[in-house]
């Protein structure tokens, strides 16, 4: 049994017996991990409202491998993502995005960057609750980035021509020039600006050309396409707009 000490997210966290709960956290060193919190819901118990969702925590667990169920020791917040109750957009897509994680992280390929990049949009999240979903779209491409399945923004997946505007296609999971899509619905299209701001990888600002949710939907669905997962987010399901 070895101690390990570690920076860590938590994901989900259920009920476990009279006064325990179970977390599932994803972790810097040792990535996805269950862990047993013994008597985190006792009312004085120090663990409590630490293993929340959108908490930032340094823990301490005992480590076996033959065990699914880790032990934890000891937690330390270092930083809360939630928000107040009066800005529940912002905790919306900041677990979103811990879901998207939680749906990506299969084993531990790129724990260190997928989990430094989760930290690092939360907290852009946090400081800029404005931008929460241009931030999310941001956090999309560079999890695809991390991932190996970079989405081509500058040629059309086709006839390689330089793309100024273009068409999704959900079949192949690619952007396609106008042409090459010109028998595509309309509502494929992406705007001159929509694809600026795909191609630009530093631009928050955004005008109403830009259709976010209409981003929102593509990157999903591209990743799940190349990853081959079913990445279906319960906590967007309340927003009329994602059709995912
Ligand atoms: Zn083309």
């Amino acid at each position: 049994m070895t101690l390990i000490k570690t920076e860590a997210l938590v994901l989900h966290s259920i009920p476990f017996q009279e006064s325990s709960s179970i977390v599932r956290i994803f972790t810097r060193e040792q990535g996805k991990i269950s862990v047993i919190a013994k008597g985190a819901r006792r009312l004085k118990s120090s663990l409590r409202g630490l293993l929340e969702p959108l908490n930032h925590l340094e823990v301490i667990y005992y480590f076996k491998s033959t065990r699914d169920i880790q032990t934890l020791s000891k937690v330390d917040l270092i930083r809360s993502f939630l928000t107040s109750a009066t800005d529940i957009e912002t905790d919306i897509w900041g677990l979103a995005l811990l879901e998207t994680v939680d749906h990506v992280v299969q084993n531990h390929q790129y724990d260190h960057e997928i989990f430094d990049l989760a930290v690092a949009f939360l907290a852009q999240m946090d400081d800029h609750p404005e931008l929460v979903q241009l931030i999310y779209i941001r956090f999309l491409l560079a999890l695809t980035k991390t991932l190996g399945y970079r989405i081509g923004v500058d040629n059309c997946a086709r006839c390689q021509r330089k793309l100024t505007a273009a068409i999704y296609d959900p079949e192949n999971a690619q952007l396609i020039c106008c042409e090459c899509g010109k028998y595509f619905p309309p509502e494929s299209r992406l705007n001159e600006r929509e694809l600026a701001f795909l191609k630009n990888r530093k631009d928050v600002n955004a005008d109403s050309s830009i259709r976010k949710s209409r981003l929102v939907n593509i990157l999903i669905h591209y990743l799940s396409y190349h990853l081959d997962i079913r990445l279906k987010l319960k906590s967007l399901q309340i927003l009329p707009e994602i059709s995912i």
